[in-house]
């Protein structure tokens, strides 16, 4: 210790408070050395409100102390606030760390459980080096990483508040657990081989490393493997291995729905794809999400280690790398036996289901899937889905918010009621918040699954818990029929589980969308911008099906400005499993007669066709829908691209793989056609019998008319893919220029799911720049549904907020 005990004339002495993500996250051990450094005397401790240190020194070591104290701080910590006076100054020498401090009872005060963190570096070296008394411990953690929000059980976060509490610390750990100067000084997973959870595969019962040996073996077998990780199951196989991969497909009834793999790391990630820094950064953070990258097909490609079964169709490929100790042996670490290089690792659930967490129930659900389960005896509180990133333009775009991001708060630029909103009924993520914070869930799944809807309501009651949210009001999609709005009524109905909430306000999607990208770049209200909402589906104030919006919106309401014209959407459900049926609807709309030389209208059985073209003729069973989702997949049917899918995107998706290599095959020059060959989209003006304030309608009789040109005139699917993207971004840009001459608003907010294609994200926003406009897109909150409950709360929750019913 450097201080010594000083005149106190010279002195300055001050209380500084540290608000944020500041507990569980080595943080008093990081006040410690900086205030060791600066020579500072004081000491800090852990309280209801986040930490708080009293510091005493020099004046200008002091200062220096309330700057770093943020500026210096790492990740997984997140400092929100940092607040100090200045106190009387007190003969005092030496630093320390007090274990805990009292509840300090102030308003608005809240202490911000952490995420998971990834196994650092130091913890990583420990793992492999053979002298560590951690040698290959698949547990191992310390201030800086491992299990955080999946393992507590409530606040404050302390040992016996996480699933550890059942392991006692050995006399070692505990030695480590309390001692300041060490690295897991108060890490609440701390743990080793004696004390800490224990492996096991099953079935035979095999433990520690035979068990690791076992799984390693089975995996390199060709076997399907369900792997305990920190959110919940995963199901892991060899990706090298094509037999192996088709059958995890078809145990796990996925379709041609894309696997993510995991690799041991990055240079093993350059084998199979192009990463570029962004994306390594984001590969190795501590957050450690799916990141989807170019996958590589090129000589430096490494051939065997990911099949092409992995992810058909696709031109990208979701990477993870290991985020515990576990994962880095799954891989094996240098000596082992061989093994699989690169896994497929997929969440252990069927499609649209929340992600299995507990070990009775991943016995039943995943037989018949699995070969082999590798657990061990710590318990998952909450489930946690990986999280999935990718990057546009050098910046993350999140598309699904999970692990290593929740439960971190979103800051609000607006304050709210404390509130709970439900989100809507795909990709379902849920938000609580109060004041100037949002909390948005964890991935929870499809509300049409049963066991979705039974997850959905216990994991609303812990979120609001552990944020100490007591909700006033509930906000929920405007769709009646959606089961996460009937739940709002219900639970407003009786009372539970939130029986401070008297009201259900309902919020229109598409305005959902917008203003959650308004709230996450701090936008006040103030001014209305240009919202641009493409998405697949999404109840309207006429009741049709909106997906293709341009809304003039703030947080108070909104004005539809422009909107895809509409066509009849026949039957629902099957138009959105069989996109001829869509592009068939499209062709009736745009005058083009159902000819079999068109690739969709020969996928349509001829029976299918007369009964179609009765219900189109006779406007049976047939909702007006504006989706550009669907739309997309019309184009994808006409093109050929594909006519039956079995997961929503899919021919979207291939239609964006097939123009981004058609892109890259042209190479700079463009070999596409005519320079600025986008289809046209044109705007039109609604008609004189409209009301006044009527939108404007893009024309898509006109695009779906040059489609069929090209794909009678022999053009490739990727090239009709570049033009249709063009077409659509040419459009977009189109119809913000218009807004922005008529009310003078030049801010542009990109959302809904469709705006989770790079490629035409990154064409409407270069389109945009270029017309002058200021471009807004996602990059704390997915774009799609996943990001949809924070524009809720935002809406519905608004302090000062009009009266809904108005
Ligand atoms: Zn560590
Ligand atoms: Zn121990």
């Amino acid at each position: 210790m450097r201080t010594e005990l000083r005149a106190s004339s010279t002195l300055l002495r001050r209380r500084v408070r540290v608000r944020g993500v500041v507990q569980g996250v080595g943080f008093r051990p990081f006040v410690y050395g900086l205030a060791s450094e600066l020579g500072l005397a004081g000491e800090v401790c852990n309280d209801a409100d986040g930490v708080l240190a009293q510091v005493q020194g020099e004046p200008v070591d002091v200062e220096a102390f309330c700057r770093r104290v943020r500026a210096d701080a790492r990740p997984p910590a997140s400092v929100e606030a940092v607040e100090w006076e200045d106190v009387p100054t007190c003969p005092q020498s030496g630093f320390t760390i007090e274990a805990s401090g009292p509840a300090s009872g102030s308003e608005g005060g809240r202490t911000l459980v952490p995420p998971d963190v990834a196994t650092c570096a130091d913890c990583l070296a420990e793992l492999v080096d053979p002298g560590d008394r951690r040698h290959r411990h698949p547990f191992i953690s310390c201030t800086a990483c491992g299990p955080r929000f999946t393992v507590v059980t409530g606040l404050p976060y302390d040992r016996p508040m996480t699933t550890m509490a059942r392991f006692p610390l050995c006399d070692r750990c505990r030695a480590e657990y309390t001692d300041p100067a060490d690295r897991r000084f108060h890490a609440q997973p701390v743990a080793c081989h004696d004390c800490g959870p224990t492996l096991e595969l099953v079935p035979g019962g095999a433990t520690r490393e035979a068990a690791l040996a076992g799984a390693r073996a089975l995996l390199a077998a060709g076997g399907i493997v369900a792997v305990k990780g920190l959110g919940g199951y995963h199901l892991a196989c060899d990706a090298g291995d094509a037999d192996a991969v088709r059958r995890l497909r078809a145990r796990k009834r996925r379709g041609d729905k894309p696997f993510a793999v995991l690799v041991p790391d990055l240079a093993t990630a350059r084998a199979v794809a192009h990463v570029d820094d962004v994306e390594a950064t984001l590969l190795t953070s501590t957050r450690r999400p799916i990141v989807l990258v170019r996958r590589r097909a090129d000589a430096g490609a490494d051939p065997g280690a990911v099949v092409a079964e992995v992810a058909p169709g696709l031109a990208e490929l979701g990477i993870m790398l290991p985020p515990t100790g576990l994962h880095h042996l799954l891989l094996g670490l240098p000596g082992d036996p061989p093994g699989p290089r690169v896994l497929v690792l997929t969440s252990a659930n069927l499609a649209g289901e929340p992600i299995v967490i507990d070990d009775a129930a991943a016995l039943v659900r995943l037989a018949g899937i699995a070969d082999a389960w590798l657990r061990h005896d710590r318990p998952i509180q909450v489930p946690c889905d990986d999280s999935v990133v990718t990057v546009v333009e050098g910046e993350e775009l999140p598309l699904r918010r999970s692990r290593g991001y929740a439960p971190l708060p979103v800051p609000l630029p607006v304050p709210v009621l404390p509130a709970l909103a439900a989100g809507g009924d795909l990709k379902n993520t849920f938000c609580v918040a109060d004041g100037r914070y949002a909390w948005l869930s964890a991935h929870v799944g499809d509300m049409d699954d049963l066991a979705t809807q039974e997850a959905f309501e216990p994991a609303t009651g812990r979120l609001a818990e552990l944020m100490s949210v007591v909700p006033t009001v509930l906000v929920a999609d405007l769709h009646p029929g959606y089961r996460s709005t009937r739940w709002a009524r219900r639970a407003v109905a009786a009372g539970s589980p939130f029986p401070q909430a008297r009201e259900v306000v309902t919020v229109q999607h598409h305005h959902a969308h917008v203003a959650a990208v308004m709230a996450e770049h701090g936008l006040d209200g103030a001014e209305r911008v240009i919202g641009v909402a493409f998405d697949g589906t999404g109840y309207g104030l006429d009741g049709a099906i909106w997906g293709g919006e341009v809304l003039l919106a703030d947080y108070a309401g909104f004005q539809r400005f422009a909107h895809l014209a509409y066509v009849p959407l026949p039957g629902g459900d099957a138009s959105v499993h069989r996109p001829y049926r869509m592009a068939l609807a499209h062709l009736r709309s745009a005058g083009v007669p159902w000819s079999e030389d068109l690739p969709c209208v020969t996928a349509c059985p001829p029976a299918e066709r007369a009964v179609l073209a009765q219900q189109l003729d006779r406007d049976l069973a047939c909702a007006p829908t504006s989706s550009a989702g669907r739309l997309f997949d019309a184009v994808a049917a006409v093109a050929g691209v594909r006519q039956q899918v079995d997961h929503e995107a899919q021919a979207a998706m291939e239609l964006q793989a097939l123009a981004v290599r058609a892109l890259e095959a042209a190479g700079p020059t463009d070999g596409t056609g005519d320079a600025d060959a986008g289809y046209p989209l044109p705007l039109l003006a609604p008609p004189p019998s409209a009301a006044a304030g009527a939108p404007l309608t893009w024309d898509v009789g006109a695009l779906m008319r040059a489609v069929v040109a090209d794909v009678r005139a022999g053009v490739a699917a990727g090239v009709v893919g570049v033009r249709f993207h063009r077409g659509l971004a040419g459009a977009v840009v189109d119809a913000a220029r218009r807004a922005h001459a008529e009310t003078g608003s030049g801010r542009v907010a990109l959302s809904g799911g469709v705006f989770a294609n790079t490629l035409l994200l990154r064409l409407v926003a270069t389109g945009l720049r270029e017309a002058g406009l200021e471009v807004l897109r996602p990059r704390r909150v997915p774009p799609n549904d996943g990001g949809l409950a924070l524009g809720q709360i935002v809406i519905g929750a608004r302090a000062g907020r009009a009266d809904p019913r108005e």
